[in-house]
């Protein structure tokens, strides 16, 4: 996710003016170096003792009461080494809306299974009963799911205009758990940032619209008549975005197809519009070509890009091959703005590309370990505008047209010296709100920045592909990459900066 730029900023001179007195602030003696040293096992390459291998979704959307409801055929294997007696999902969107898991059945036998919650509207146990599963075992569950898309202008709800509706259609659909040393993945959905850990998985799904509406998803469209079928592979969730009143433009380049939704909001002329998603796309293509040729290969051969409005403090959302970008004027009722800059988007849509790097090929704790997405993301944007041509280009030109602006203004810069060093490796719930964007984001790039001063640029690139090519798939720690940072150089300056930025506490 991305922080909306002038929320960030409102936080980096709060927090500029007052000095932090948390945990994660600043103590003497922290050595998070020896730490990891002394650690006899280091947690790499998490893997859930249930994995969910297949999810086969049948879905369709009622745009008159606005409900997205259907099935979903999820094959699961137990990897543990114990029987499994009882399944665990979640449906986020419970905690945000009226949704519900109705029914759950055997996939094969359809013997019809009990469904429980316990704490929280978006834990559901199954229990299996007699259907236990032995170690190394399979079985496939069906479930049918309601889900009542709020008119709610966020990552997960629709927008409305004159002119029609837009579905942002994620963080709705039942998903199985992750199961860590016999706990089930609990934590409650985060309307300011990502509470997820989900392994790669395979979705094929059914999903019908009324005809007049466009749709862009994760992974592939492979037919779009009757209804629309999407081959999704090897992503941690699914997305989806209908909309009644977009066009979609689609161009290729690099062996990768880029689909941006072009919703004629009727805030702004559609000659605007366009050429504001043209500046969108010429971004992304740009970012996935840098990030690509530096830190290795995207792992899809398609993205889209959805602009979209956003009421709250977001700026922007990713998802496996899709990314939502906020629109320069927050809501949607406000009058043609037409004279607004698109530097906010801009910078939005790099850093939710980068995320298809760090968070979608290497997943990570996004509630315990926040810093290792939104961190190494926050450095990619960041490393992006120090490369960046085309981009900075056509923001020039775009914005020297229709703002006040001499050219793309705000770009992302490193700060060199962070702000504060204080530690960037807490669990996203122990940071204050107003820290979580200073601490995690900026200086989790300051930190990746301040290894690549002292490593030297090639040394430190060289690192960091590395890293990301060994670990593509997984599902990372903190400690195992401070282990692999310092099996590349243990100096004493680069010592000294892993224990200025991570603390010995939170490895
Ligand atoms: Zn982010």
């Amino acid at each position: 996710m991305k922080k909306a730029l002038s929320v960030l900023l409102v936080i980096l001179i709060v927090f500029s003016l007052c000095s932090c007195g948390k945990s994660y602030s600043h103590k003497m003696g922290n050595d998070a170096v020896a730490v990891v040293q002394e650690m006899k096992k280091i947690k790499s390459d998490l893997k859930s003792d249930c994995s969910a291998t297949k999810y086969t979704m049948d879905m369709m959307l009622d745009v008159i009461d606005d409900v997205v409801e259907g099935t979903v055929k999820v094959d699961i294997v137990n990897n543990s080494e114990k029987p499994l007696k009882v399944l665990c999902f979640r449906l986020y969107s419970a905690e945000i809306s009226g949704s519900e898991i109705t029914y759950a059945e055997n996939a094969k036998t359809k013997k019809e299974y009990t469904l429980s919650t316990k704490n929280l509207p978006s834990v559901y146990y199954i229990i299996l009963g007699d259907d236990e599963v032995e170690a190394g075992g399979k079985i496939s569950v069906t479930l049918e799911f309601k889900t009542i898309v709020p008119r709610n202008n966020d990552r997960f709800g629709y927008y409305e205009c004159d002119k029609g509706k837009l579905y942002n259609l994620s963080f709705c659909f039942p998903q199985l758990a992750f199961l860590e040393d016999g706990v089930w993945f609990e934590e409650p959905y985060n309307g300011y940032g990502e509470n997820l850990i989900n392994e790669m998985s395979d979705y094929y799904v059914k999903f019908k619209a009324p005809k007049n509406y466009k749709i862009v998803s994760s992974g592939k469209i492979i037919s779009d008549r009757s209804q629309t079928i999407i081959e999704a592979k090897n992503v941690r969730e699914f997305a989806l975005t209908a909309c009644s009143f977009a066009k979609i433009k689609t161009t290729e380049s690099g062996g990768i197809t880029y689909n941006i939704m072009m919703p004629m909001y009727e805030e702004a002329k559609e000659k605007y519009l366009t050429e504001y998603y043209n500046v969108l796309l010429t971004t992304a293509m740009e970012s996935v070509e840098i990030f690509s040729k530096t830190f290795g290969e995207y792992i899809y051969d398609e993205l889209d890009i959805v602009p979209v409005f956003y009421d709250g403090a977001i700026g922007g959302m990713e998802y496996p091959g899709l990314i939502q970008v906020s629109m320069p004027w927050s809501d949607g009722s406000q009058p043609a703005k037409e004279s607004m800059s698109c530097d906010s988007s801009v910078v939005t849509t790099c850093h939710e590309v980068g995320h298809q790097w760090f968070y979608c090929a290497v997943g990570n704790n996004e509630a315990t370990e926040p810093w290792l997405d939104e961190g190494f993301t926050s450095y990619l944007e960041k490393y992006f505008f120090t490369k960046a041509k085309k981009t900075i280009k056509a923001g020039d030109k775009f914005n020297k047209k229709y703002s006040d602006n001499e050219g793309l203004l705000y770009t992302s810069s490193f700060v060199e010296d962070a702000v504060s060093k204080d530690y960037i490796n807490f669990p996203a719930d122990d940071y204050e709100m107003e820290d979580y964007g200073t601490l995690v984001y900026e200086n989790g790039s300051e930190f990746l920045r301040a290894l690549e001063n002292t490593m030297g640029e090639k040394a430190f690139i060289k690192m960091l592909s590395k890293w990301y090519k060994a670990n593509t798939n997984q599902i990372v720690t903190g400690a195992e990459f401070i282990k692999f940072v310092l099996k590349h150089d243990s100096s004493e300056e680069v010592v000294e900066i892993i224990n200025d930025y991570i603390s010995d506490e939170a490895i």
